[in-house]
């Protein structure tokens, strides 16, 4: 199959992308491959379903936005109950705030903050009809529960890739790839240079860098969904297929530290989406068995929930609905391209940091779960595009949160939106690569810039920032 584009992982950053490539390139021929059964990715299938406070450029969210509104699948929240030491948890309930409140969080006290939810369905729905309608005039050929399994790489170029489908092995020769799995599982296939948990203070020079590196790592949540217990229902069950996890001292740390917190996210269809704050340390990545960890964090949800309602008697009205199906991880294997994104990038902030080759710009502060909260504050800063281009692969865009970010910009920009962004700089690219016939390192930066509105973001940062 010979294909002008490939995109992997069609998530929030691949969902932009091919959004964006569609839109500007009418006539691509592109495969989108997931193994997921639809778009969205974490946002969707890891629960996450909501859209942090924080600044954004112009781009594809305020549709998404405005369809999941309408349809009432998307709402603006805010904090209506805080952590405190009798509740472990906060809680986000619908307001009737426009969304445009959703993108502020420089300088907003938490009171202030608003955030955006949405219904994992109603989002995954929405972007397969946006691309859809995007692709009208193109050959897009979705390949959903299928995954990218090998690639061919020669002389600086992805040659061939294969595809694994329900149906058998694809074997695609694509032009251009896009990677946006998290994890840049094209990246590292190809041989480019991949980083992974936390860099040594001397790598970057970035000032919050510990003095060794390690494979310390933001934390892996299991989200899940609660809801009312139906009347006259017992409503704790350990599921049969955690019964023999061993959570060690799990449940004596919880009594010693009063417990991980989460985030009670009102779920548009009813109950509450839960985020806990985390279920297990990202490290365990690096050396456990994926399955493993799989069966750890579900029977830790169970084991936490347990223990919840024994010390808080409120909760005992809810129960387990169900797991999402995707454990929910915050960070991966990152790639180390041409520019990599560092702490000084954040702290500077705009116009410090290279503000010519800016594609898209955020402001939560670095936060690394699992750290005890730490949360480092940055100003409003912006992503240059080499931190999408790879050292030695000419063929090769990578977006998303495995972009090259050092690991703790990515605790910063991992956030959804700002993944919408980078996909959205992506597409751009590659609709410029396809047309032009070039490759993603010459695309005029310019050109981008332009697609995104970068030049008006900046200026309306710049007129705005406070102080
Ligand atoms: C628990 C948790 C809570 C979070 N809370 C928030 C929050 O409140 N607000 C916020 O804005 N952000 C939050 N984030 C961050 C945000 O959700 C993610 O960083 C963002 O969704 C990542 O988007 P992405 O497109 O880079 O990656 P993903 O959405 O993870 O997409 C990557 C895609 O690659 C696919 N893939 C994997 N392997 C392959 C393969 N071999 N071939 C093809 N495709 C493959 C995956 O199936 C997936 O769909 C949270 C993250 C987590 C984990």
């Amino acid at each position: 199959m010979k294909i002008d584009v490939l995109i992997a992982g069609i998530g929030s950053a691949g969902f932009a992308a091919a959004y964006r490539l569609f839109a500007l390139c009418p006539g691509v021929r592109a495969v989108l491959v997931d193994p997921n059964p639809g778009p969205g990715g974490t946002s969707v299938f890891g629960g996450v379903c909501c859209w942090e406070p924080g600044r954004s450029g112009y781009g594809v969210h305020f549709e998404l936005a405005r369809r999941l509104m309408d349809a009432g699948e998307g709402f603006v929240g805010k904090t209506t109950e805080f952590v405190s030491r009798d509740n472990r948890w906060a809680i986000s309930s619908r307001c009737g705030d426009p969304y445009e409140s959703t993108l502020r969080r420089f300088r907003v006290s938490p009171e202030d903050m608003r955030r955006f939810h949405f219904s994992p369905e109603g989002m995954s729905r929405t972007m397969g009809e946006m691309l859809g309608e995007a692709a009208r005039g193109s050959e897009c050929v979705p390949l959903f529960r299928s995954s990218l399994e090998a690639v061919t790489a020669d002389g600086g170029r992805i040659v061939s890739v294969k595809i694994r489908t329900p149906d058998g092995v694809i074997d695609a020769e694509p032009g251009l790839v896009i990677d946006c799995i998290g994890g840049a599982a094209v990246a590292a296939l190809a041989g480019e240079t991949m980083a992974m948990g936390e860099e040594a203070r001397g790598t970057y020079g970035e000032p919050s860098a510990p003095d060794t590196a390690s494979l310390c790592m933001n934390g892996i949540t299991q989200c899940f969904r609660i809801t009312p217990c139906p009347a006259g229902e017992e409503p704790f069950r350990m599921p049969e297929e955690y019964a023999d996890v061993d959570l060690g001292d799990w449940e004596e740390q919880m009594r010693r530290t009063d417990g991980p917190v989460a985030c009670w996210n009102e779920d548009p269809r009813g109950g509450y989406i839960v985020n806990m704050l985390p279920t297990a340390p990202g490290g365990l990545l690096a050396d456990t068995d994926f399955r493993d960890l799989e069966r750890l964090c579900g029977a830790r949800v169970y084991g936490w929930w347990r223990w919840l309602r024994d010390r808080c008697p409120s909760v005992r009205g809810y129960r387990i609905e169900s797991l999402f199906p995707r454990l929910g991880l915050r960070e991966n294997c990152r790639l180390v391209g041409q520019y990599v994104l560092r702490e000084q990038d954040l702290l500077n902030g705009i116009p410090f940091c290279g503000a010519d080759s800016v594609v898209a710009i955020a402001d939560h502060p670095a936060d690394i779960h699992g750290s005890g909260g730490r949360l480092t504050p940055t100003g409003v800063y912006g992503i240059p595009y080499p931190c999408l281009l790879p050292r030695h692969t000419d063929n090769l865009l990578v977006s998303g949160m495995s972009a090259s970010f050092s690991h703790l910009a990515a605790s910063s920009a991992r956030l959804s939106r700002t993944m919408l962004e980078l996909g959205e700089a992506a597409g751009v690219a590659a609709a410029v690569c396809v047309r032009q016939g070039i490759l993603p390192g010459d695309v005029p930066v310019g050109l981008i810039r332009k697609e995104v509105r970068a030049d008006e973001m900046l200026r309306e940062i710049l007129q705005n920032r406070p102080g």
